[in-house]
């Protein structure tokens, strides 16, 4: 996917964003068009193609798309799972940790019989047994600052789930680095937050210039979180996802979307590109990628 000008229409349109007055779409960088659906495909995703928003070439463009899910956690669970029952073609997932038993309050592609197994098998095996033709890539390793780039230049969009904050700076900057869209989201307690980066209008950094400190801000594991809330946050993000490979509707680029599940609350904030910030601003000083760990204060990667 790469993100091209177009000319200047009376409205944006669908999956068309505006960015520094200039009207730009997201268009997947599809080398060979794909073939035309199969009559099990059609069948399969009819109630995908008899929607406008959709139609046959929708569904195309979704078989087409590749989508790397940071986590194949509580967030990376739903939204791998709705990518791949969507007919996304070829979904990604980064991680290194192995099942525990308490991942299975909230993580639902992973079972009983997982436990201690490397998350990424029991993905594949879930993932697969819910639709054979996704393609699952799988990156059993930490992202780094080393092997980031190398991981994420060939999907078209990348889904955050991770749940560390060095991890969070990382894949932001590295999205933008690279000029792929990037849908966030994450979870704690009973509250949830999601937003999508365009490259070009605001990032991560924008909102959070600088980490907390250290042990401020907990995680889930130290503080906990509602088991269904990366289902909730989670489905959203594949929402994003599927409307970006669509090109339609309005995504929540410029939106940040808070959740408070205890009073079952939905609203959004408005989000602006700093120009002061140090990765997407005016005068950039962040060019390529850093020591995310020591940029945290050594908070350590927790799985
Ligand atoms: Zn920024």
């Amino acid at each position: 996917m790469y993100i091209e000008p177009r000319p200047k229409l009376s409205s944006a349109g669908s999956g068309a964003f505006y960015i520094k007055g200039k009207l730009w779409r997201i268009v997947l960088a599809t080398k060979t068009p794909s073939l035309a659906l199969t009559p099990y495909q059609v069948n399969r995703y009819s109630r995908h193609i008899i929607m406008p928003q959709v139609g046959s070439v929708g569904q195309r463009k979704l078989i087409d798309a590749k989508v790397l899910m940071i986590g194949a956690g509580g967030l990376g669970s739903p939204i791998s799972i709705y990518l791949t029952l969507a007919g996304v073609g070829t979904v990604g997932l980064v991680d290194f940790d192995d099942v525990d038993v308490t991942n299975l309050q909230r993580q639902i592609l992973h079972f009983n019989d997982d436990i201690g197994r490397p998350k990424v098998d029991s993905a594949v095996e879930t993932l697969k047994a819910y639709n054979p033709d996704t393609n699952v890539n799988v990156h059993e390793e930490p992202i780094t600052s080393i092997n980031a780039m190398e991981i994420m230049k060939d999907y078209d969009i990348i889904v955050n789930g991770a749940d560390n904050f060095p991890t969070r700076y990382l894949v932001n900057d590295a999205a933008y680095l690279l000029g792929k869209p990037l849908v966030d989201g994450s979870i704690l307690l009973f509250d949830g937050q999601a937003t999508t980066y365009l490259p070009g209008n605001g990032c991560y950094r924008c909102l959070f210039p600088t980490p907390p400190p250290p042990g401020e801000v907990p995680s889930c594991a130290e503080a906990g979180v509602l088991g269904m809330l990366p289902g909730m946050i989670g489905t959203i993000q594949a929402t994003e996802v599927v409307k970006l490979i669509l090109g339609v509707g309005d995504s929540l680029s410029g939106r940040l979307l808070l959740v408070d599940a205890l009073s079952m609350e939905f609203r959004t904030v408005k989000l602006k590109r700093n120009p002061d910030c140090p990765l997407c601003g005016d005068n950039p000083t962040v060019t390529e990628l850093i020591d995310y760990i020591a940029f945290c204060g050594g908070a350590p990667l927790t799985g």
